[in-house]
């Protein structure tokens, strides 16, 4: 059997190698590295894929929350609500920026953020909501926009996990994940499911005015060279990654249909096990039907309920099973966001699945050898 891998990136390059080489070798030698011709053509092909107006590209998935937040003309003081079971970048930026982050428990079932918590976190200040489309399905955006409307609230979609994931409304419709809100914002961090070989991030939206805010914003505040007509920063998408980006990009749905498979495999696997709950789709859709695009896995994360996860965690490492805890601490509980304005029991959710929650392997490269090794060693140990 193949070593087992939490990512797989080799493999994934394996694949594509010679494009990659080749077209990194012509970057350069062309000596574009910066703003070149591959950034731009990226940029207009991923807007194709997403079905958005536009996107800019940028440094990485932190700063373009930073900046989508700078865009949207958040001030010092502004709450801005937020999930409290996500990665630090999300809260890190609303700190950063002297906004307050008002952290809200999740759901159980998606792991995302929670419609009445949202609800009851609204104040006078309150003037956006960031939803984090956690593990790779987005949350639930129709109930998100509507309490948005009536509080007149920005939507800034965290979509760092969930690139190519679908979201459909009631009534049939559908959008790409990142393209529901005001603004939506995304990672390229190699281990993402379109990653590149380095950092790299970008932001999309419709309003035509705000990405023109946000374009200068991201050059210093520059919207004519050498005149600063806001404080901007530097944050930028260099040439090598994105015509890195550009080779993988055609690649992204058969890359999420690649971890679907391996994430329909598991759900087989743990069905019957009575002591493990396999990650639901909170989307009108049934769960992995043979069709369903919204969800595409970042992560394959299960709730572990006998209280034993971190020994079978212990035992996964033990047996060459690399495996995650993704999120050991909420954010409400690290020291850096800790606050007197939080009270545990507003937050059942995130206190629960710090303690059950472990993330498998997933990548595009499992086969079945691999998960079948995974699988039974996991029910051996959980039935144990
Ligand atoms: C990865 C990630 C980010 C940050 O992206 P970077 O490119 O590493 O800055 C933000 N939010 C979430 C939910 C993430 O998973």
């Amino acid at each position: 059997m193949r070593k087992i891998q939490m990512v797989d990136l080799k493999g994934q390059y394996e694949k594509i190698e010679k494009e990659v080489d080749q077209k990194v070798l012509e970057v350069l030698k062309s000596t574009a590295f910066i703003n070149g011709p591959e950034v731009h053509a990226f940029q207009k092909e991923l807007e194709e894929y997403l079905g958005v107006k536009n996107v800019i590209p940028c440094a990485n998935g932190t700063d373009a929350l930073q900046i989508a937040m700078m865009g949207l003309g958040l001030k010092p003081g502004d709450e801005v609500i937020t999930a409290d079971f996500t990665f630090a970048a999300t809260v890190e930026v609303i700190a950063l920026l002297g906004l307050t982050p008002v952290l809200v428990d999740v759901e159980k079932d998606t792991f995302n953020i929670d419609i009445d918590a949202i609800k009851k976190a609204i104040t006078p200040k309150t003037k956006a909501i960031v939803p984090v489309h956690l593990y790779g399905q987005c949350a639930n955006m129709e109930a998100v926009l509507e309490i948005a409307k009536e509080h007149n609230l920005f939507v800034i979609e965290d979509t760092a996990q969930a690139i190519g994931a679908n979201y459909t409304f009631k009534n049939g419709s559908k959008k790409k994940a990142g393209t529901i809100g005001n603004i939506g914002t995304t990672s390229f961090f190699p281990s993402k499911n379109l990653g590149c070989y380095g950092d790299g991030g970008a932001i999309f939206t419709d309003d035509d005015d705000l990405a023109h805010i946000i374009r200068g914003m991201v050059n210093h505040g520059m919207y004519k060279r050498y005149y600063h007509d806001v404080v901007g920063v530097n944050s930028r998408l260099d040439s090598v990654q994105a015509a890195i980006l550009r080779i993988k990009l055609p690649h992204l749905d058969t890359y999420c249909d690649a971890r679907r498979t391996a994430a329909k495999y598991y759900n087989n696997a743990f069905k019957n096990n009575n002591n493990i709950v396999t990650p639901k789709t909170g989307n009108s859709c049934d769960f992995i039907c043979e069709s369903c695009d919204c969800h595409v896995f970042h992560q394959y994360t299960l709730q572990i309920l006998n209280g034993k996860r971190n020994e079978l965690h212990q035992h996964l490492l033990d047996s060459g099973i690399p495996n995650a805890i993704y999120y050991p601490v909420p954010l409400h509980s690290q020291k850096a966001y800790a606050d007197e304005r939080y009270n545990e029991a507003d937050f059942p959710v995130t206190n629960q699945l710090k303690d059950t929650v472990i993330s498998l392997p997933m990548h595009t490269e499992l086969d079945e050898e691999q998960l079948a090794f995974i699988t039974k060693t996991i029910n051996n140990f959980v039935n144990k």
